[in-house]
């Protein structure tokens, strides 16, 4: 079964206001293990909401429209939906009753306009709205069947739910579609996807997928089964594989974040954590923070930022700083060992760097980052070189983002 979304508004189309409805939409679809396969989003004209209904009514199955049902001259998918259909809009009488005891129920007056929202195309059915003025449209057009729903979000959804849903529960349940995402840090998305290309074929179920934000590769996957169990069962087997191919770079499931994954191997070590920053200005901590019931691993985190606050409250020597500069990997050192010896913690992560974009020296280009770990049994630093060209957000991300992946990697014992 082929479902698509058409969403209408020109405040989605423009860019003003993101489409959520149709993202919750294809969610609940797959929920019933049917498939979306396209999402289109349409300005309030007639001729392109006619054309696209037309268009998709072919090509799919089940077609859900959102929007445009309200009484204004700028609602158009009622009579748009008509033209598809090659027939006139009707005026129900039922349906406007509705619409009259809605603002009669509320001591609202009502609009003569909202008289247009008792209009249907003819063999159409009205759907009743629970919570609006604007009733539902289900029509067939090309063997489609065809759902008008409200644009305004809690409508559609409640109509949704009582009137979409129970037609299709029944007959379509005998499919359940799951997903799950694996997130990854430190391989590139070409690298991963070459790891994973058998599993990642067009044709596959389970089909994967991967996609990339800010250096985290996340990998996709889901599975269709005729039971919850058999797609789970796919799932797992799919998850395990990819855990197996790719290793060390995995670091969570869903929305898992880095910090979250050195959360859950301090509290599992009942290790604890300082950090000591200067160019992330605190990001590190603020990630780590992020986390709740973070104060059972993580100590305290010092922002140093100018040399005199890390004389003062890391001890670095002064002509340490003067000898190679405030972002070098002695000064990095420095500041984790003695963070962690000044914090009494098992692990110390300090930060130092150009983020720019002013603040380069001729040998110190933005984007030179030094990362320090000082673990119990050494002190590592890192070198990055993130590059010119970043913004200064960026350059901060990143190295947060590295800085958590260090000490991830030495706390399961990658480093
Ligand atoms: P409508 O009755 O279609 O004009 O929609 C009423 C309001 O619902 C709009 O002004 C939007 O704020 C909101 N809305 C409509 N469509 C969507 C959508 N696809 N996603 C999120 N909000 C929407
Ligand atoms: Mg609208």
């Amino acid at each position: 079964m082929n479902a698509q979304i058409i969403s209408i508004g020109s405040e989605l189309a423009g860019g003003q206001t993101v489409d959520t409805n149709a993202a919750w939409l294809a969610r609940q679809l797959a929920m019933l293990g049917i498939q979306c396969s396209k999402h289109v989003t349409i300005a309030d004209e007639l001729v392109p909401i006619r054309d696209s209904i037309v268009s998709v009514s072919r090509e799919a199955d089940l077609l859900l429209i959102t929007g445009g049902l309200g009484p204004t001259p700028d609602d158009l998918t009622r009579t748009a939906l008509a033209e598809a259909m090659g027939v006139r809009l009707r005026f129900h009488q039922v349906s406007f009753a509705r619409i009259e005891a809605f603002f009669k129920a509320r001591k609202r007056r009502m609009h003569a306009d909202n008289r247009n929202q008792a209009m249907f195309p003819e063999s159409a059915e009205p759907i009743e709205n629970g919570c609006g003025t604007a009733p539902g449209i289900y029509a067939r057009l090309n063997d489609a069947d065809i759902f008008c729903l409200p644009g305004v979000p809690y409508e559609m959804k409640a109509m949704f739910e009582q009137s979409v849903r129970p037609r299709f529960s029944d007959d379509v349940r005998q499919q359940t579609i799951l997903h799950q995402t694996l997130r990854t840090f430190g391989m590139s998305e070409a690298e991963v996807g070459d790891k994973l290309s058998d599993l990642m074929r067009r044709d596959r179920n389970p089909n994967v997928g991967t996609s990339a934000a800010d250096l985290v590769i996340s990998v996709r996957f889901h599975a269709r089964g005729s039971s919850e169990s058999e797609a789970s069962e796919l799932i797992d087997r799919d998850a395990a594989e990819i855990r197996r191919r790719l290793g060390k770079v995995v670091f969570g499931e869903s929305e898992d974040t880095l910090a979250d994954a050195v959360a859950r191997l301090l509290i599992e070590r009942r290790q604890t954590l300082s950090t000591a920053e200067s160019c992330t200005g605190g990001l590190l901590a603020k990630r780590l923070t992020d986390v709740s019931g973070a104060s059972s691993y993580l100590i305290q985190g010092i922002v140093a930022y100018a040399n005199e606050a890390k004389r003062d409250l890391l001890q670095i020597p002064m002509d340490l700083i003067e000898t190679h500069g405030a972002v070098s990997a002695q000064v990095a050192e420095a500041m984790a060992v003695n963070c962690r010896r000044l914090s009494a913690t098992d692990y110390a992560l300090a930060v130092t760097g150009i983020a720019g974009p002013t603040g380069a020296t001729p040998g110190k280009p933005v984007g030179l980052v030094y990362i320090a770990l000082a673990a119990p049994v050494e002190t590592v630093v890192k070198e990055l070189r993130l590059g010119e060209n970043l913004t200064r957000t960026q350059i901060r991300d990143r190295t947060a983002k590295i800085a958590l992946n260090l000490l991830r990697l030495q706390l399961i014992g990658h480093s």
